[in-house]
C-alpha cells in the first residue's frame, strides 16, 4: 500500500477508472495523438485544456450565419451573434461562484490585467504598492511594472514580493497576512495568483481579501491556474477583481476570451476611470451613437469591443461540458487523481526528484510540479518521447496535470511507470 492507500498494481487504476463517475466525459474530447493515430496520454490541461468534439459544429454554425447573412448574423438566424455571450458568462459565473453581472467574457488575459490595473489600481503619494505572490507569471509582471511605470511609479519600489520563509518554496498564508499587517498602509493593490504556475500552490483567496481589505487595500486575483481547477466563490469571498483566460483548465480553445470579475459593490462606483469602448455601452444606447459613454450595469460595461464570436464557439462546446459535469464532482475527481499520481511519486524516493507542490490537498490544484535535482531536462523530453505530454519550466520543474474531465487513473498508473523507468528506477 503507498501512503494513502492505494495499491500500486494495475488493477487498481482500472477500478479507479471503472468507479469514476465522471468517466464518460472523456469521450467528449478530442485527444492529441500521434500523426498515426497512437494516443498521446496528455497531462497539460493545465496549458492548454483539449478540445471538445462539439467545437467544429458551433464554430461551423457562427460561419454559416457570417456566409448566408453577413452582418445581420448579429442579430438574426437561429442563434444571434448578439445573444452568444449572455448564456456562457452565466456558466462562468458558475464556475468561479459569482453572480451573473460579476462576471464578463473580454480580451485576453493579460490584456484585462492592464484594464482593471486602470480602474483599481489607485495610488496615492503613501499608498501605491502593489503586493505580489513570490515569482508570480512573467506576463503579470510585465504588465504590472509597465502599467506602473505609465503611471509615473518606479516599479523597483512599487512592487513588493510576499517572499517565502529561508529553506522554503511555499508562501504561509499567515506571513501574508503579517505583510499585510506591517505594510498595509501603503500597500494600494493584493495582486496574488490563484494556483502559482511554477509551484502549483493554491493560496488562500478568502483569507487573502480579508487580510488585503483590513489593510485598506482592494484585492485582485489572477486565476489563470484556479479557474475550472478549483472550486471558487468570488462573490461570498468578496474578492473585489479577479481574471482570467479560458484555455488552461476551461478548455475554451486557443486565443479565447478572458474572464474578468468585478464585485457588485463596485458596480455603483461612479468614481471608477476606467478605459472604455463601445461595447461597454448600456445596451440600449450601444447603437445610438451618442458622445456620451454611459457604462452598462455591472462588469459587462468595461468592455471594449464587440466579442469574438468564432471564439466564443469553442467557449461554448467547452462550457456545456462544464456546467453538466459541475465543478464540486471535477473537484472530488481531481483531489482523487492527483492523490493518486502523488502516491504513486512518493513510492519512488526523493532521491532524483522532489514534489514541490503542497501536500495538503487543500493547497493545491490537478497539477504536481516535480522540481528534478538532476538531468531535469532530459527526463522531461523523454517523457514526451515515450508519448507523456507535460512540460518543463526553467529552472529545474516538471509540471504534470492530470485533469479530472479527461485524465483516466490508468494514464497516471502508466505515467508514473514509464517516470519511474526514466529516472533509473523499476516499480516493484
Ligand atoms: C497563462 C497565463 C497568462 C497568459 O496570458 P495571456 O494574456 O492569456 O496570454 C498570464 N498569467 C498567468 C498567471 C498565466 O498562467
Amino acid at each position: 500500500m503507498t501512503r494513502s492507500g492505494f495499491e500500486p498494481d494495475l488493477e487498481t487504476a482500472l477500478r479507479l477508472d471503472r468507479q469514476d463517475p465522471l468517466r464518460e466525459f472523456r469521450q467528449r474530447f478530442l485527444l492529441p495523438h500521434r500523426p498515426d493515430g497512437t494516443p498521446l496520454v496528455y497531462l497539460l490541461g493545465n496549458s492548454l485544456g483539449p478540445q471538445p468534439a462539439s467545437t467544429a459544429a458551433y464554430a461551423q454554425a457562427i460561419l454559416t450565419s457570417w456566409a448566408e447573412r453577413g452582418v445581420h448574423g448579429h442579430f438574426e438566424g437561429p442563434e444571434p451573434w448578439l445573444d452568444y455571450p449572455g448564456p456562457l458568462t452565466e456558466i462562468t459565473a458558475e464556475i468561479v461562484g459569482a453572480r451573473a453581472g460579476e462576471v464578463v467574457l473580454m480580451n485576453a488575459l493579460t490584456v484585462n490585467i492592464h484594464l482593471m490595473l486602470a480602474s483599481f489600481y489607485r495610488a496615492s503619494p503613501t499608498r501605491f504598492k502593489i503586493l505580489v505572490e513570490e515569482q508570480p507569471f512573467p506576463s503579470d509582471r510585465y504588465a504590472l511594472a509597465s502599467h506602473l511605470r505609465l503611471r509615473l511609479q518606479d516599479p523597483a519600489e512599487a512592487i513588493l514580493e510576499c517572499r517565502s520563509r529561508p529553506g522554503e518554496r511555499l508562501l504561509r498564508t499567515e506571513d501574508i497576512e503579517r505583510l499585510l499587517e506591517q505594510e498595509g498602509q501603503s500597500i494600494a493593490l493584493v495582486f496574488f495568483g490563484g494556483v502559482n504556475y511554477y509551484t502549483g500552490q493554491a493560496f488562500d483567496l478568502e483569507r487573502i481579501t480579508r487580510a488585503a481589505h483590513r489593510a485598506g487595500a482592494i484585492a485582485a486575483f489572477d486565476l489563470a491556474h484556479a479557474a475550472g481547477n478549483l472550486p471558487l466563490r468570488l462573490h461570498d469571498w468578496e474578492v473585489d477583481v479577479a481574471l482570467w483566460c479560458s484555455y488552461k483548465y476551461l478548455n475554451a480553445g486557443p486565443g479565447s476570451p478572458g474572464g474578468v470579475f468585478v464585485h457588485e459593490r463596485h458596480h455603483g462606483s461612479a468614481d471608477l476611470p476606467r478605459l472604455a469602448g463601445w461595447w461597454g455601452e448600456k445596451p440600449e444606447k450601444r447603437f445610438a451613437m451618442t458622445a456620451e459613454f454611459e457604462p452598462a450595469a455591472g462588469a459587462a460595461g468595461w468592455q471594449l469591443s464587440n466579442p469574438p464570436v468564432l471564439m466564443l464557439a469553442a467557449y461554448r462546446a467547452s462550457m456545456e461540458i462544464f456546467h453538466e459535469a459541475g465543478m464540486e464532482p471535477l473537484r472530488a475527481k481531481s483531489l482523487l487523481l492527483t492523490g493518486y499520481l502523488e502516491s504513486l511519486l512518493d513510492r519512488l524516493g526523493d532521491d532524483v526528484f522532489t514534489i514541490i507542490t503542497p501536500r495538503n490537498p487543500e493547497e493545491r490544484g490537478a497539477q504536481l510540479s516535480l522540481l528534478m535535482k538532476r538531468n531535469g531536462k532530459r527526463v522531461s523530453d523523454a517523457l514526451t518521447e515515450a508519448g507523456f505530454l507535460t512540460d518543463w519550466r526553467d529552472p529545474d520543474v516538471i509540471r504534470v496535470a492530470p485533469v479530472p474531465l479527461t485524465t483516466t487513473f490508468r494514464e497516471v498508473f502508466d505515467f508514473a511507470n514509464t517516470f519511474a523507468e526514466l529516472i533509473g528506477r523499476n516499480l516493484p
